[in-house]
């Protein structure tokens, strides 16, 4: 077991049990787990298992990396990768039959180039920006970039597989751009098929989407956030509201417990003062670790929130690199060693990624995708459980 006095405890049930919910929310469609960023932050490898273990068809990563890490890992499932440079190699990508997102001009050369030069026919998903103003090509690149497509195609070194585009406001399903934006991807669906491509999969909904809005499923969905229990729309509900479970525990140990008198400073600039005789705690992680510095506390606004002994605390002062301290109140029982829970599933009153993403001003999805990459991905998997548990501890160099 690692030494580091703090742990991300991953619960593999919980993301299985997320990936049937979401399947259930799209039972006309397949589901694409979203695992980019280190399934963010979760551990790729354990949390794409998990994923086809529930009945997950595709794995989609943003990096040709991740995509190759998969491969290499024995994993068999249909990917999807959807950024990468000029100059790429993408013949890696074509040999691991990884399939590969068309997102501009030059990508459909190299992915053809790369195609023959392997001697194997790559999957393509042409990406369209239906008003996302990201990546993608315009409604006025795609009929070019489509016959040249097709052109490849009856030449056996592409097959167009998909059709593809990402909203700008699913986490808001009421406004308008999401009709308008269905509308687009309707107009380059009906152009792609009218040219006679033969698509296997139409796809558009991310976690939200996925949640909120069956008629944009199409043949696949993509969530991503979801997987991991989070909910996309907080201000529409939490996830339990959606059936979903968060799957990571931020968890460190005390260090220091000690008193102070009243008017101690606390971390640096003492942001924050101990407004009388108290305990303070040191808890070992920091921004390093991927405790955000906007959740740092003062006398005017607390700090990002900490279970500590079944109690609810916040942040006292600046939020450090290594480590934030707690005022544990005057007579304090805790003792160094005892469990602080930064965020976890909300159970018992313990706090929340998105808690913490409501005091640093944040996303839930840059509470958990920042989790350092020192700290330790603690598996555990409570639905298929050992007689005698035996955590599978991920090495910390992700
Ligand atoms: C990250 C991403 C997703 C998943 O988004 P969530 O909001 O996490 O569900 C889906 N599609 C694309 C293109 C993405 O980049």
């Amino acid at each position: 077991m690692s030494s580091f006095p703090a742990r991300a405890v991953v619960d593999l049930s919980a993301i299985r049990a997320n990936v049937r919910s979401l399947a259930a929310h799209a039972p006309t469609a397949q589901v694409m787990a979203v695992v980019k960023a280190d399934a963010y932050g979760h551990g790729l490898l354990p949390v794409s298992r998990a994923a086809l273990e529930a009945g997950a068809t595709w794995l989609g990563v943003a990096q040709l990396g991740e995509a190759l890490e998969l491969r290499a890992a024995g994993i068999t499932a249909r990917v999807l990768t959807w950024l990468y440079a000029p100059g790429a190699p993408l013949d890696q990508a074509v040999a691991a039959d990884v399939d590969l997102s068309v997102a501009a001009p030059w990508a459909l050369d190299e992915v053809v180039a790369s195609a023959r030069a392997v001697g194997r026919t790559a999957r393509v998903h042409l990406k369209v920006d239906t008003g996302l103003g990201r990546n993608g090509l315009t409604p006025d690149q795609l009929p070019a970039v489509l016959d040249a497509a097709l052109r490849a195609q009856a030449e056996g070194a592409v097959q167009v597989v998909g059709l593809w585009s990402h909203l700008a406001f699913a986490d808001e399903p009421d406004h308008p751009t999401v009709h308008a934006q269905a509308e687009v991807f309707a107009e380059a669906l009906a152009l792609v098929e009218g040219r006679g491509a033969r698509l296997e999969v139409r796809h558009l909904a991310n976690s939200a989407a996925t949640l909120t809005a069956p008629a944009l499923h199409y043949d696949l969905v993509r969530p991503g956030i979801a997987v991991y229990g989070l909910s996309p729309v907080p201000q529409l509900g939490g996830p339990a509201d959606f059936g979903l479970t968060p799957a990571m525990t931020f968890e460190a140990q005390l260090v220091t417990v000690k008193p102070v008198p009243a008017g101690q400073g606390v971390s640096y600039a003492h942001a924050y003062v101990t407004p009388g005789e108290t305990m303070l705690g040191v808890v070992p992680v920091g921004y390093a670790d991927g405790v955000p510095r906007h959740a740092s506390g003062s006398a005017q606004r607390p700090g990002g929130p900490l279970l500590v002994g079944g109690r609810r605390l916040s942040v006292a002062g600046r939020v450090c690199m290594d480590q934030v301290v707690v005022d544990l109140g005057p007579g304090a029982r805790e003792r160094e060693g005892d469990r602080v829970e930064l965020f976890g599933t909300g159970a018992s009153g313990g706090p929340t990624a998105q808690d913490w993403a409501d005091v640093a001003g944040t996303i839930s999805y840059e509470i958990v995708t920042r989790v350092g990459g020192r700290v330790p991905r603690v598996h555990v998997d409570p639905e298929h459980a050992e007689p005698v548990a035996a955590p599978q501890v991920e090495g910390a160099a992700r």
